[in-house]
């Protein structure tokens, strides 16, 4: 056996050989209010590390994770937390920044545009219904958007991305605890 299983007060580590995993991910009490960021899921097309960047060719850190789901399908927040960053002028394309404590949840190439009205900053996709304020405070698994294919992206997929104090971690190792978690 490779995997030590330490109890540090009431957490459950699991630590794996370092060549396997390089980074941790924060130990949390409960995922189960977490929820998975997309509906139709499909397949995992491309993970989080070093790739060969399928437009540029360059090779390049992949920050995220690629679920692939078809057109359209709606997009759910993985975690309750505050609308921190509406974009849709990058390679990300239309993309949402959610805050959630010491967790920062990123969405990209999603439907719909941002709009800068007098009330504010406004994600609007009107045939899915979405209309997604910056400020706004969302609950685990609201719709906030749906998979599109805007900015450099070859295919419909999410890219999701994942920060701890403002550190990317592999959102696999997340939804892996999740998985876990559910009996
Ligand atoms: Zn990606």
């Amino acid at each position: 056996m490779t995997t030590l299983v330490l109890i540090i007060t009431n957490s459950l580590i699991l630590v794996k050989p370092k060549s396997v995993q390089a980074q941790t991910i924060p130990v949390t009490a409960s995922w189960r209010q977490a929820s998975f960021p997309v509906e139709n899921f499909q397949a995992y097309t491309s993970g989080y590390g070093y790739r060969m960047h399928p437009i540029s060719g360059d090779t390049r850190f992949h920050r995220g994770l690629d679920l692939a789901a078809p057109l359209g399908s709606y997009v759910r927040s993985w975690w309750s937390g505050q609308v921190v960053s509406l974009s849709d002028h990058t390679g990300c394309g239309t993309m949402i920044t959610i805050q959630s404590g010491k967790w920062t949840h990123i969405y990209c190439h999603l439907m719909g545009s941002v709009e800068n009205t007098a009330k504010g900053t406004v994600l609007v996709d009107r045939s899915g219904g979405i209309v997604l304020w910056q400020g706004q405070n969302v609950p685990a698994g609201a719709r906030i958007a749906r998979v599109g294919m805007t900015g450099r992206t070859t295919g419909p997929h999410l890219h999701w991305e994942l920060k701890y104090n403002g550190n990317h971690i592999d959102p696999a190792d997340v939804l892996r605890q999740m998985f876990a978690q559910r009996i």
